[in-house]
C-alpha cells in the first residue's frame, strides 16, 4: 500500500475515534511487512490517564493479531495541530520498529514523510544479553 492510501486509510480509521473530551480525533493505519493494515483510532476516557492513542492502538491490534513486522505508520487527525505522535506512542513503537521505520503525518495539503529515528533519535532501550 502507498502512502497516500496509507493516509487514506488512517483517515477512515479516524471515524472511529472516541474524543468528546478533547474533540480532536486521530487515526492511525499500520502497515505489516505481509501486507496487511491494522487501523487504530484514539479512544478518550473520563479519567483522561485512561486515554489511548490511535497509534498504540493499532500497534497494540496488530500485536494482538500475531503480527511483529512492520513497514510504515500513516496517521491523520481531523483537526489542527497535525498529528504528529507522541512521546509515548513514539517509544512503544521503537519497541518494534527501526530507526528508518516511515512515518506518513497528514498535512493540510498531502502528507510529511519523516521517520522513527528522526521522531525518537534517543530511544529507551533495556539490552537483556
Ligand atoms: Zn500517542
Amino acid at each position: 500500500m502507498n502512502p497516500p492510501d496509507l493516509i487514506s486509510t488512517a483517515t477512515q480509521a479516524m471515524q472511529n475515534a472516541h474524543a468528546p473530551y478533547s474533540g480532536y480525533k486521530v487515526g492511525a493505519a499500520l502497515l505489516c511487512s505481509d501486507g496487511s493494515v491494522f487501523k487504530g483510532c484514539n479512544v478518550e476516557n473520563a479519567s483522561f490517564g485512561l486515554s489511548n492513542c490511535a497509534e498504540r492502538t493499532a500497534l497494540f491490534s496488530a500485536i494482538a493479531a500475531g503480527q511483529i513486522d512492520f513497514s510504515a505508520i500513516a496517521i491523520a487527525a481531523s483537526d489542527k495541530p497535525d498529528p504528529f505522535p507522541c512521546g509515548a506512542c513514539r517509544q512503544v513503537l521503537s519497541e518494534f520498529c527501526d530507526t528508518d521505520f516511515p512515518v506518513y503525518i497528514q498535512q493540510s495539503e498531502g502528507y510529511k514523510t519523516t521517520t522513527l529515528g528522526e521522531l525518537l533519535p534517543y530511544a529507551f532501550e533495556v539490552k537483556n544479553d
